[in-house]
């Protein structure tokens, strides 16, 4: 029984698996027609998709924030950032599929790209519904078919855009299949599926890279976790710095890949951002994710909320003590949680799981540094390699840092969740391959193909 992490005595209504085989074998049939169809009509239904999201926006927020818990006004981000993603998708298309030619080629050539065939999308919780419809958008406007596996903590309202994906396209094109891990590794193993988008867990990636390691044609992007940190340098203007870090703990209770995890800030000014976080992080109150003012939802599981409690529950330097209120205002009972800081030297935190590994949820370590070779050094030691921000205002000085941080995106004095669809998104190291979070995906979901003809 699934109930919303928001409000335990909301029961979500429970969804079957699907069928893999029949869902893939229905976008296997449908892809050679949806490929020859001309890139024009292929637009035409997405346009028609993005026509009946819009009207449904304020259900699928709400859905969002049913089922996940994260606040409605992220979830209405959300949903907004899904319409705006089909302009710039068709955009990316008709700058990235175009046919090519080199002129200093004896013989008359083309350089073209062609579908790959099937695609697999498989989606997180945390962002159900934008994150997949990104890869979905690029996959489906290059002319491959679609098989969707949304994450089943967000079933509902999957279905539900799903439900409006599926009638804007030609049978087949687009299809949903439900169901946990099992669904989504037979969905990634099938023969018919040529290429595949994950966005999860390094543990699920690898598990997907590993289940389809043998078949080398079939192409797999990840966009896996990250422990992002942002680095606050002596000239910082800390109170920006201090806003940046709180948010990016807080915003979906800490549960976003570019969530801010660790703090890197110069020792002479440690004690002054310190008050400052804890003055900025105590107006993030916990509280129902239906009301418009909150701005601290519940994290999304039972088992979220333990891994939570279990992480403060270690003797550590605590410096923000954190908690799991059972209760939130209006009586509500849910997965609720409070923003957690602990500190530590450098040469204690590299040891520290909470150094390396995501915990999900509002919780930050903070380690003082002595130098910009130090932050940097401090920042590259975890396997991820998402977002890392610098908090200076000295342009050389971010650039020369920049250069030297092993992340897939860097900014300088915003916070590491600050990941406009505009841009290209996607992380180095553990945190992925084949960037497929933001703009130009749809470079990915092609077959180049080279053709010559004797002069
Ligand atoms: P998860 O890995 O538990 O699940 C993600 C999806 O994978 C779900 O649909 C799940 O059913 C499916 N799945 C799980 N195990 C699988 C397996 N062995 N084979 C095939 N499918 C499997 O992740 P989650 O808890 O939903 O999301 C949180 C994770 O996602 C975090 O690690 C977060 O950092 C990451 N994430 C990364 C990005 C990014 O852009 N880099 C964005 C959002 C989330």
């Amino acid at each position: 029984m699934r109930l919303s992490p928001g409000d335990l005595s909301i029961q979500l209504p429970d969804v079957a698996d699907g069928d893999t085989s029949a869902a893939v074998g229905r976008a296997d049939e449908a892809f050679e027609r949806w490929r020859t169809t001309p890139a024009a009509e292929r637009v035409g239904c997405l346009k028609a998709a993005q026509g009946r999201i819009s009207e449904q926006k304020e259900q699928l927020a709400r859905g969002i924030a049913l089922e996940t818990g994260k606040p409605i006004t992220e979830a209405r981000g959300e949903v907004g950032a899904v319409v705006a993603k089909i302009d710039l998708a068709i955009a990316d298309a008709k700058r990235h599929l175009a046919d090519s030619t080199e002129s200093d080629c004896t013989n008359p050539n083309v350089i073209r790209r062609r579908a790959r065939g099937v695609a697999g999308v498989i989606g997180p919780f945390n962002f159900p519904v934008h994150l997949a419809h990104g890869a979905i958008t690029a996959y489906l406007l290059a002319g491959n078919t679609v098989v969707f596996k949304p994450s089943p903590l967000a079933a509902g309202v999957c279905q539900a855009y799903g439900d409006l994906m599926r009638e804007s396209f030609p049978p087949g094109v687009f299809e949903v299949v439900q169901g946990g891990a099992a669904v989504g590794q037979a969905l990634v193993s099938h023969s018919a599926v040529r290429s595949v988008c994950f966005t999860g867990s390094v543990a699920a990636g690898k598990a997907i890279a590993g289940a389809t390691a043998d078949d080398l044609g079939k192409d797999v992007a990840l966009e896996l976790g990250g422990k992002n940190a942002a680095i606050v340098r002596d000239d910082a203007d800390l109170d920006l710095a201090a806003t940046a870090v709180a948010e990016a703990m807080c915003l979906t209770a800490g549960q976003r890949c570019n969530s801010t995890s660790r703090v890197l800030v110069d020792h002479t000014v440690e004690a002054r951002f310190i008050d400052l976080l804890k003055q900025k992080l105590a107006t993030f109150v916990p509280g129902d994710p239906l009301d418009d003012a909150t701005r601290l939802g519940p994290v999304v599981t039972e088992a979220a909320r333990r891994r939570y409690l279990d992480t403060i529950a270690q003797p550590l330097d605590w410096i923000v003590l954190g908690g799991a209120p059972e209760q939130v205002a209006g009586n509500k009972r849910g997965h609720y949680v409070l923003p957690a800081v602990a500190r530590a030297e450098a040469e204690r935190a590299v040891g520290l799981e909470l150094f390396r590994e995501e915990v999900f949820a509002p919780v930050a370590l903070v380690v003082p540094t002595r130098s910009d070779a130090e932050a940097v050094k401090l920042a590259n030691a975890t396997d991820y390699g998402l977002t890392t921000s610098v908090f200076t205002p000295d342009r050389d000085r971010f650039l020369k840092l920049a250069d030297a941080l092993e992340a897939g995106n860097v900014y300088q004095n915003l916070a590491t969740t600050f990941s406009p669809s505009t841009l290209p998104f996607g992380g180095w190291k553990s945190s992925g391959n084949g960037r497929p979070g933001g703009r130009g995906f749809v470079r990915f979901v092609t077959n180049e193909q080279v053709v010559q003809m004797k002069a």
